[in-house]
């Protein structure tokens, strides 16, 4: 089976092909029908599946098919590393669909934090960002998350791991209670699961 089982807006197929992707792997394969269904997602998957094609996939074609703008999708990351690769996926794969992205992170000198305050003032559809890095710029009152339809967690259990549990809770607090949550993580211990049940509304799983 090829990517075309999912239906996906013609811009994405075409940004697919450009990315020389052309088989779905299994992650993908199992994921990107629940999260075009608008279910919430608990997946377990360790980097190298396509774990990330796997959430930005399904997030851009609904973006696309709603033909919204604005402010719709925050995706949070463990490290400023990986908010750059998911944000790079992104980039990558909307290059023919007219959506943004823009990566927050902290680590980088003022420059770059004016850069990103900036680029979030021009407006952009997804946010990839760092959950301390973007505590900052939502205390700062810069950015207004009332319209956000979908939260994803990338590498849950590394976020935890570094401390951030509170932060990511604070975050939450600022986005709508009707959204679609997805999150990600490469084990599933007890913490992992006490803390969906906190974020997530009737999760379907996938553990491969
Ligand atoms: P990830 O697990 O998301 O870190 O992805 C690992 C690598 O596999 C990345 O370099 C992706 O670009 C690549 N990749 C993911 N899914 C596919 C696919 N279906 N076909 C070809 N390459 C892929």
């Amino acid at each position: 089976l090829n990517f075309d089982q999912f239906n996906f807006e013609s811009g994405l197929k075409e940004g697919l092909d450009a990315m020389g992707f052309e088989k779905p792997t299994p992650i993908q394969e199992s994921a990107i029908p629940v999260i075009m269904e608008g279910k919430d997602l608990i997946a377990c998957a360790q980097t190298g599946t396509g774990k990330t094609a796997a959430f930005v996939l399904p997030i851009l074609h609904k973006i696309a098919a709603s033909g919204s703008s604005g402010l719709d999708t925050l995706i949070l990351a463990p490290t400023r590393e990986l908010a750059q690769q998911i944000d790079q996926q992104i980039q990558g794969f909307a290059y023919f669909l007219g959506i943004s992205s823009i990566p927050v992170y902290g680590g980088g000198d003022g420059i770059v934090w004016e850069q990103q305050k900036k680029a979030l003032e021009t407006g952009a559809e997804i946010i990839v960002a760092t959950p301390g890095r973007l505590i900052a710029l939502l205390q700062g009152g810069k950015i207004k998350f009332d319209n956000i339809k979908h939260l994803i967690l990338d590498e849950a259990d590394r976020m935890l791991d570094m401390g951030f549990s509170d932060d990511i809770l604070k975050i939450v607090n600022y986005l709508p209670k009707d959204r679609q949550t997805i999150l990600f993580s490469a084990t599933m211990p007890p913490k992992i699961r006490q803390f969906s049940k906190q974020l997530l509304n009737n999760p379907e799983e996938i553990s491969l």
